[in-house]
């Protein structure tokens, strides 16, 4: 019998392990673009799931390829499995937290990298909302090595934006500092009350506010616990809106469907800030 190959129209979002190698092979190397979320499962405070990041940057991703499918139907969009990995060793004192070093993330990026680019492939956007620099150090020196050795075109949208403070400049204005909400506080628990409100526990309107500045060396290898904070949270968890969620959720979903395009279109991608580029250099895999 022959193989089905893909029509667009009857489905909505193709996902890599639907498909059979044939139709894998059918796919236009020019013209498709594979999106690969990931992002660690860890603690995210006592009221939000260990796979806030993990469900969010998935939910995100499909999404922008249901918007990308819409605006460009030209191209064909393909949504691998999320794999929830990724290096947060820094709360592992807590139940729920899994890390592996960034070495892993490094290869894991790596190897779905290389498997496309081995068949001719060339665009492959990494989607992550953990902003860890030694997971990011995995997911940017597999993207290096990548376009290094292959002819593919790789970009990792968010933590550019996140890092060069996009979205401070551009969110509704909220009357708190929101530069302060580092983990599982305002805007985590806003984008989980928007998107899972059914898994968001209601202590978190009796949480109180706490802060801790991530960026001073005092903070330097030490764990969520040693610093104080016994709940796991960073940030004003109590003060979350839905419709902060909705607007930080669309957010999301509008730089990647412009990444999307952008790395189509042979536009360089955005860079992460020195700071955070010489952070991830001076960092040793852990
Ligand atoms: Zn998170």
């Amino acid at each position: 019998m022959k193989n089905k190959t893909i029509q667009k129209n009857d489905i909505k979002i193709i996902k890599f392990e639907e498909l059979n190698w044939k139709q894998i092979e059918g796919l236009d190397k020019n013209k498709t673009i594979f999106f690969l979320p990931i992002s660690p499962l860890e603690e995210h405070g006592p009221h939000l799931p260990v796979g806030t990041d993990l469900l969010a940057i998935r939910d995100a991703t499909t999404e922008a390829i249901k918007i990308l499918n819409k605006k460009n139907p030209d191209l064909t969009y393909v949504l691998l499995p999320a794999i929830p990995i990724g290096y947060c060793k820094f709360n592992t004192d807590f139940p729920g937290s899994i890390s592996v070093s960034g070495k892993v993330v490094r290869e894991i990026v790596y190897s779905v990298g290389l498997a496309l680019a081995n068949h001719g492939f060339k665009f492959l956007i990494i989607c992550t909302y953990h902003m860890a620099v030694g997971h990011l150090k995995g997911i940017y020196s597999a993207m290096d090595k990548l376009e290094s050795k292959f002819d593919i075109k790789t970009c990792e949208p968010w933590s550019p934006y996140f890092h060069n403070k996009e979205m401070e400049k551009r969110e509704p204005k909220l009357g708190f500092d929101t530069r302060k909400e580092v983990h599982a506080g305002f805007r985590e628990t806003s984008l989980m009350k928007y998107q899972y409100p059914y898994l968001v526990d209601e202590s978190y309107k009796n949480l109180q506010s706490i802060y801790r500045d991530m960026n001073s060396p005092r903070v330097l290898g030490k764990t969520f616990k040693q610093l104080g904070l016994k709940d796991g949270y960073i940030g004003s968890p109590a003060k979350a809106d839905a419709g902060y969620g909705r607007w930080f959720f669309n957010e999301t979903v509008n730089v990647f469907v412009k990444s999307a395009l952008d790395l189509y279109g042979g536009k360089k991608p955005p860079e992460l800030p020195l700071r955070i580029k010489t952070a991830m250099r001076a960092l040793f895999w852990q």
